[in-house]
């Protein structure tokens, strides 16, 4: 960790928050389920590397990333066992995801193709895991449509059957009737490969939300990604189980000034001051990914008090009202997101002001935010308090 306190702004990720996380997440397992533990999206904004890293000291056997070019990076950086891309690939695309041993999720038949072609020209083995789409109507083949893709499988020669998995469309809703419904069209596939003879190893269906309310949905491994941030993907299930957010942002205040009454802040001055007022000028812009539709809405923490957000948000530059905060001064500490003090600002609630959920909110802070990892709580990532505070 090499923090320069010439940063403007930064993150902090927390490695020993990610790891209560993931004893949280065992916690609620059988002892025979495994864990895919999702880094896609860059770890959800958490940086990937450090992050895959962490979780294979802690023993976690699988990782899960999105797409083809994710699985390669990790693999350049020297993350090996269990990869799966789980968010599909193109038929081009077998000879990187042999190249780098990632495991296929098969979606459509032409992928199958390619991985069998490719596979017994090379003379190799490629792993792979089957994608049933039981209601989530995204990635998969079709369970009603079984007759035609199931005997396509008993043809292989060079591609294994490691795994079938599935993936809700509304776990995060207590007793869905359509959770319900996906779960049983996923046992009955499972049955049905089991009666053409295919018996792979690994079943899956869990995201963060299911491990946490449908145990029913576990099968023998989980794919919790939001759980392993801190994140929920529907604030109600923050009462459900006890997770530490893992990310902190924070930035500085750049300038102060004093502005009179009726003085118009930022583009389109959709913020007038109805009072002599202090501003702060931050150094923080959508494209840090301080999303826009935050302004006039969201707060940040100074001196551990809340100031609001005012005027529109810029690319590079955001406003805040300090008028009763006493004291700001150019260079001190603004928490967008994460603890000062006594005060916090969760992803859930920076979500809530954009019309959004958190996990977009992290994965959308942008390359320009550096990061910084620390190892416990109490290491704290900051600049040096400046004279007089
Ligand atoms: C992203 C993703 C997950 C993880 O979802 P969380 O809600 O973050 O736990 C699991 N499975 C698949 C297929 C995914 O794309």
């Amino acid at each position: 960790m090499t923090f320069s306190s010439t940063d403007r702004i930064f993150r902090v990720v927390d490695l020993s928050a990610l790891r209560w996380n993931l004893a949280q997440t065992r916690s609620r397992l059988q002892s025979t389920t495994e864990i895919l533990a999702v880094v896609k999206g860059d770890a959800y904004g958490h940086g990937d590397l450090e992050v895959a890293k962490a979780l294979r000291h802690e023993g976690v056997a699988h990782l899960g990333v999105a797409s083809v070019d994710e699985g390669v990076h990790l693999r350049q950086l020297g993350i090996d066992g269990s990869i799966v891309v789980m968010g599909g690939f193109y038929p081009e695309q077998v000879r990187i995801l042999a190249e780098h041993t990632l495991t296929a999720v098969i979606t459509e038949p032409a992928v199958l193709d390619a991985l069998e072609a490719f596979g017994s020209k090379a003379g190799i083995t490629l792993s792979c895991h089957l994608k049933v789409d039981t209601g989530m109507g995204r990635l998969g083949f079709l369970p009603d449509d079984s007759d035609s893709w199931i005997p396509k499988l008993e043809k292989l020669t060079a591609v294994r059957l490691d795994g079938v998995m599935s993936h809700f469309s509304e776990a995060e809703r207590v007793g869905s009737p359509s959770s319900r419904r996906q779960l049983e069209s996923f046992r009955r596939i499972i049955k049905q490969l089991r009666a053409a003879g295919h018996r792979p190893r690994l079943a899956h269906m869990a995201n963060s939300a299911a491990l946490v309310l449908l145990p029913e949905s576990h099968f023998n491994l989980v794919r919790p990604g939001g759980m392993l941030y801190g994140l929920f993907s529907d604030p109600s299930l923050a009462e459900k189980i006890s997770l530490e957010p893992v990310l902190a942002w924070k930035t500085r205040v750049l300038q102060v000034k004093k502005v009179p009454k009726g003085f118009g802040v930022s583009y389109g001055e959709t913020f007038v001051t109805k009072r002599e007022s202090t501003i702060a000028v931050l150094s923080v812009g959508y494209a840090d990914g301080y999303k826009r539709n935050l302004s006039n809405r969201a707060a940040v923490l100074i001196h551990g008090q809340r100031a609001p957000v005012v005027g529109a948000i810029t690319m590079d530059l955001t406003m805040a009202d300090v008028t009763d905060i006493a004291g700001v001064q150019q260079g001190d500490e603004v928490v967008l997101l994460g603890r000062q003090d006594n005060a916090k600002i969760s992803a859930e609630e920076l979500a809530g002001w954009a019309d959004t959920i958190s996990y977009e909110i992290l994965t959308s802070i942008s390359s320009r935010v550096p990061r910084y990892y620390v190892k416990q709580q109490e290491d704290q990532v900051s600049w040096p308090r400046l004279q007089g505070h």
